[in-house]
Parts: C-alpha cells; sequence; structure tokens
C-alpha cells in the first residue's frame, strides 16, 4: 500500500441538488495512488456513474455526473498551477468529455478543503452553489437568468460583497443547452469543449461560487521550493520567454500558416493571404493593452486586447489566443482583428466553444456558398466569407437558439442530421469538431484527432510540428508510438492540475514534474509510473467510450481529409490516403493492446472495477 504523506485532504465532496444534500466521502490511499488526481478522479467517478446506471445515461439528465476536479499540484508554488478539470458525459458527443479551465478557481477551490467535487441532480430554480470552508449551500438566483458570463461573475461577487471569491460560471448558451457550452472564470478562463457548460445548465446551476482558506498539504516544502526554482530559473532564461510574454500562443498563427496548416475557409485552405492582419504583431501593435496569467504562472500567456475605435470600439477581451482567432479569424475569412476580437467577447459573454464555433458557421458559409444549403435554409439572408457582422448575428442567435443558431446550437451531430449533404465538409470526430491544425499533411495528427478519448481535439496528441518539421521518414509505428506518448503524458498535465505549456513550449523537461510528485505527496514514483497512472486513465476514457458504443468507426478522420486536396499554401494538394490511415490504426491498437475494433483487453476492465 502506498502511504500518501502530503498533496491532498483526502476528501470529496458530494453533492445532490435534486434533494439539495452534500455529504464527504473520504478518498484512501489507493484511490490516490492510482487515480492521481483531476481527470484520473474525474474519469473514475464517471465510469463508477454510468456502471451504477447500466452504461444508459442522457448527458443532460439528472443522473449524469459532473465532477471538478483540480489536482494535487494546483495552487502550489509551482510552474503554472492553476488548472482544474471538468468531466462528465458530453452532451456533444455522448461520450466521456472534459475540459480544463486555468485562472484561480481551481485553487480557491482547494483551498476550502476539498479534492474534488462531484455534482448530480437538479437544483428546483436557477441557483448558484456557494462553497467556503464551513458550509456548502445551494442560492437560489433566478436574477442571473439570461446573464451573460462575464456580467453573472460580477454580479455574484457584488451580491455576496466579497471581489476576492473565485466563480466558475455559464451564460445564456450553459442555460439554453447548447450542445458546446462553456464554463468560464476569472471574466476571460474558459473550460471550453465538450459542453460542460451545458451540463451545468441541466442542472439549473448558474454557477460555482467559492471561497477557501484552508492551507495546501504539501509532504516536503523545502523540496518543492528547491525544484520549483530550478524550473522557474530555466524557463525565465529560455530564450522565446520574453517573446511567449508578449504574443502566448498568438504566435502559433503565423507558424500555421507558414507550414501551411492554418484553418481557413473552413479548412478548404491552408494558409490566409491575409494573415498580417490577424497575427501576434498586429495585436501587439495595435490593440494589446496588457498581459494576464494563471495562477503561478511566470508565462503569462494569456492577452489583454482592446479595441479602440470603429463598430467594434470598446470591446475588451483576454485572448485571443491561437485557436479561438484561427477559428473566428482566417477559418471564416474574417480579416479584421477588432471582429476577432469582437467574436471572442461575444463567445465569452454568451458561454460557448470558439473552436466549435468558429467551425460550424464556417460549415454554414461554405453549404451555402456550394449550394448545399439554400437562402431559405439560412434565413433568406446570404452569408458570405468575411462578413464580419452577419457572423457576429450568427454567434447570437446560436447562444439564444433561435432560427438556425438552434439547429447550429445542437453541434455537428444536430446539423448532419438536419441537413445529412453537409457531413463531407464538417471536420469533427465523435461529433466534436475539429482543433484549428490542418492534418491531411500529417498522419500522425490525424491518428491523434481519430483516437482521442473526447473527439477531435489537439491537446491529446499535438504531434504536427515534429512530423512535418522532423525531414526525416518516419515509419507509421514510430508515428503511432508517438500519438500514444503524446496521449500518455499530455493527460497527466491534466491529472496534476498544471498547464502542460511550460512543457510545451518552452521545453521544461518532464522529469521536473516527477520530482514535484514526490516532494508534494511523499510517493516516490518515477515519470514512468506516473506515465503508466496516466495509460490506465487513457483505457479507463477508452473503456467508457466502448460501453457507450464506440469503435473503429468511430476513430475516423473527418471525410474531408480524404477527398478534399489542401487548396492553397505549401501543403497544397494534400490528401490523408485510407488504406495508409487504415494500417496506421491497426498499429496504434496492437500498441495499445486493444482489439482491431478497438477494444481494450478484457483484463483491463477489472482494474477498475
Ligand atoms: Fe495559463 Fe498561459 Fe500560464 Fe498556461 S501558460 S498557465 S494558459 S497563463
Amino acid at each position: 500500500m502506498n502511504k500518501v504523506k502530503g498533496g491532498y485532504f483526502h476528501k470529496l465532496l458530494k453533492v445532490d441538488l435534486s434533494s439539495n444534500t452534500w455529504e464527504v466521502e473520504p478518498l484512501s490511499d489507493d484511490f490516490i495512488s492510482k487515480y492521481i488526481g483531476g481527470r484520473g478522479f474525474g474519469a473514475k467517478l464517471v465510469w463508477d456513474n454510468l456502471k451504477a446506471h447500466n452504461f444508459k445515461i442522457d448527458p443532460l439528465g439528472k443522473e449524469n455526473l459532473l465532477v471538478v476536479a483540480p489536482g494535487p499540484f494546483t495552487g502550489l508554488y509551482l510552474p503554472s498551477s492553476g488548472k482544474t478539470s471538468f468531466i462528465s458525459i458530453s452532451p456533444a458527443t455522448g461520450i466521456y468529455g472534459d475540459s480544463s479551465m486555468g485562472g484561480v478557481f481551481g485553487v480557491e477551490f482547494r483551498q476550502t478543503g476539498f479534492d474534488a467535487l462531484s455534482l448530480k441532480g437538479k437544483a428546483p430554480e436557477l441557483s448558484f452553489l456557494f462553497i467556503d470552508d464551513r458550509d456548502v449551500s445551494l442560492v437560489p438566483a433566478p436574477e442571473l437568468a439570461g446573464k451573460g458570463s462575464l456580467e453573472a461573475e460580477g454580479l455574484i461577487k457584488q451580491r455576496l460583497g466579497d471581489f476576492t471569491i473565485h466563480v466558475a460560471v455559464i451564460g445564456p448558451a450553459g442555460e439554453n443547452r447548447v450542445a458546446f457550452a462553456s464554463v468560464n472564470t476569472d471574466f476571460g478562463r474558459n473550460a471550453g469543449r465538450t459542453g460542460v457548460g451545458a451540463i451545468l445548465g441541466s442542472k439549473n446551476l448558474k454557477a460555482i461560487v467559492v471561497r477557501g482558506s484552508k492551507d495546501l498539504p504539501v509532504y516536503d516544502l523545502k523540496k518543492l521550493n528547491l525544484e520549483t526554482n530550478k524550473a522557474i530559473t530555466y524557463l525565465r532564461n529560455h530564450k522565446f520567454f520574453k517573446f511567449w510574454q508578449e504574443q502566448g500562443l498568438m504566435c502559433v498563427i503565423d507558424y500555421a500558416n507558414n507550414m501551411g496548416i492554418l484553418p481557413t475557409h473552413n479548412f478548404r485552405d491552408g494558409s490566409f493571404a491575409r494573415v498580417n492582419s490577424i497575427n501576434g504583431f498586429t495585436m501587439e501593435s495595435k490593440y494589446k493593452i496588457g498581459d494576464a496569467a494563471c495562477f503561478a504562472c511566470p508565462m503569462a500567456c494569456s492577452n489583454i486586447c482592446l479595441v479602440k475605435e470603429g463598430k467594434y470600439a470598446g470591446t475588451v477581451v483576454e485572448g485571443p489566443e491561437y485557436e479561438s482567432c484561427a477559428m473566428l479569424g482566417s477559418n471564416l475569412g474574417i480579416d479584421n482583428f477588432a471582429a476577432v476580437l469582437r467574436a471572442n467577447h461575444l463567445c465569452d459573454e454568451l458561454g460557448m466553444d470558439t473552436i466549435t464555433v468558429g467551425n460550424l458557421i464556417g460549415v454554414l458559409i461554405e453549404g451555402y456558398e456550394t449550394g448545399l444549403l439554400s437562402l431559405k435554409d439560412i434565413e433568406g439572408e446570404p452569408l458570405t466569407w468575411g462578413d464580419d457582422e452577419k457572423v457576429m448575428r450568427v454567434i447570437e442567435k446560436i447562444a439564444r437558439r433561435e432560427g438556425v443558431g438552434d439547429i447550429l446550437a445542437g453541434g455537428s451531430r444536430k446539423v448532419i442530421e438536419t441537413w445529412p449533404q453537409l457531413s463531407p465538409i464538417i471536420s469533427q470526430i465523435k461529433g466534436l469538431e475539429q482543433s484549428a491544425y490542418d492534418c491531411r499533411a500529417a498522419i500522425s495528427m490525424a491518428l491523434g484527432y481519430a483516437t482521442s478519448d473526447i473527439g477531435a481535439h489537439h491537446t491529446r496528441a499535438w504531434t504536427i510540428a515534429k512530423e512535418l518539421e522532423d525531414g526525416r521518414d518516419w515509419s507509421l509505428e514510430e508515428k503511432a508510438k508517438l500519438v500514444i506518448f503524446h496521449q500518455t503524458i499530455r493527460p497527466l498535465f491534466d491529472m496534476f492540475g498544471v498547464c502542460r505549456l511550460p512543457w510545451i513550449e518552452l521545453g521544461l523537461n518532464e522529469n521536473h514534474y516527477a520530482a514535484f510528485f514526490s516532494a508534494v505527496t511523499g510517493l516516490d514514483y518515477s515519470l514512468d509510473e506516473l506515465m503508466a497512472r496516466s495509460r490506465d486513465i487513457y483505457d479507463l476514457t477508452r473503456l467508457i467510450n466502448v460501453k457507450l458504443g464506440i469503435s473503429r468507426k468511430d476513430d475516423q478522420p473527418p471525410l474531408r481529409w480524404f477527398k478534399d486536396p489542401v487548396q492553397t499554401g505549401p501543403l497544397a494538394g494534400k490528401v490523408l490516403k485510407r488504406e495508409e490511415f487504415n494500417t496506421i490504426l491497426d498499429i496504434y491498437y496492437q500498441l495499445r493492446n486493444w482489439d482491431a475494433e478497438g477494444k481494450p483487453n478484457p483484463e483491463v476492465e477489472k482494474i477498475f472495477n
């Protein structure tokens, strides 16, 4: 038995919103050392709940469990420790879903003395859940109905007379159960993907509010401080540290454009002729007014931008980062950075995932342009590339489920059900719309998207740079191994409750994280042992998905990647080859010890029962 000596309170807070009751369940050392925290805790709790319901769960039903889980590192003195995960069965995909959020919410939650929160049931009226050191209460808040997430955060702080509390909140999209509604915090940080905001909405919960003052337990503070100082010194001395602070993820716009992987015109093109109007340098010179950071993050990647003039004057937004700018900019043919900021702000205020919004509006524009949709389908108002004013109107309609917005609000699955003819031009996998990297020329990235446990999201495996930049001829087996390595190490950050960007962008050595872990918990795990825990969780989320009907037929890149060559940029003419993809998928399953249909070995299930 592994003795856990720090890092946890050993307490899960379980709230039943229907009965307005709560209880504290002790978390054993065995549970902790197996599941670590964050998405590990969440996956296990969601699995147990699914089993209790014979694997039949309506994602928007009272029975669906939403787990909010930071990790053992969240809130500690180590780089970028402000992350917390939201884990559930997704209304966007109907399978396992999670999304992580930065800021300070998870830190404050841990300070209330809990390691995780599970929510089930449904409040009788729109309410917020208030958690502090001593009590948990459900507070009716009908006055917040329809309020934007940024406005509601301010109103809740005002009502409680405390501007130091932290709030995770939904906008009208969450209340209206938009399949890709987000949860927001700190006026601009989001858990954007898989529709976790719609789950809060389905539970009549406008917000979770936390105020904590407890010290976080650490086994060996001296060792942690030493290791952290080494890591921070490394980051501060990195040659790109300053540039990173200046642009954050916006620096990826030029990179993606130069590589030919920037989504443009609904992923038809791989580069954007007017990219200079929406890149990091334009942001810096004309719009940026400040930096922002999640808790304990020296990298401070977030940009605060203000539109000073023109029709969007007065718009302030924390962002955009790369994904939002690409999907709401080049993907929609928009070359007006002020309009990108406005669209980003609207998505934040209304509470929606910018990646999905940019995808679906791109599909609408291409559908109309190519005659797959009629003018009547889009309510008599022509929609063309770069028409930012109409894009703003569609964004509003989605959140409020008005007209065509009501169809888009159901996500890709609803769009395909309504207009099957659009299926070949939608870039989605398992119902989750693809992130902002074209992968027609990078089969490892296509495999990463296709086998991601939440659908087509890049955070599970971002292998595209390595594959495209390396220059040598990799075997398919090497590429499949690279995907599995990413799908193992990247989710580990979500289990720890830290941001992965110091590792990805500035190359912070992963062994630091094993050293942090033993200093915080007293558990002497090597990096390999921690990776093994993460790999187990990937098997667990696969098992969840298999029980919910997922198999090889679903592990497929979008049709567009096979039949529509990239039209512009250095990769013009590239498509994925079906036979080659089938081969790499076989190799991937073998390496994972899954069968030819992608089902884990039956022995695996015993680990989690
Ligand atoms: Fe937050 Fe950016 Fe720092 Fe990551 S790198 S913790 S997203 S500020």
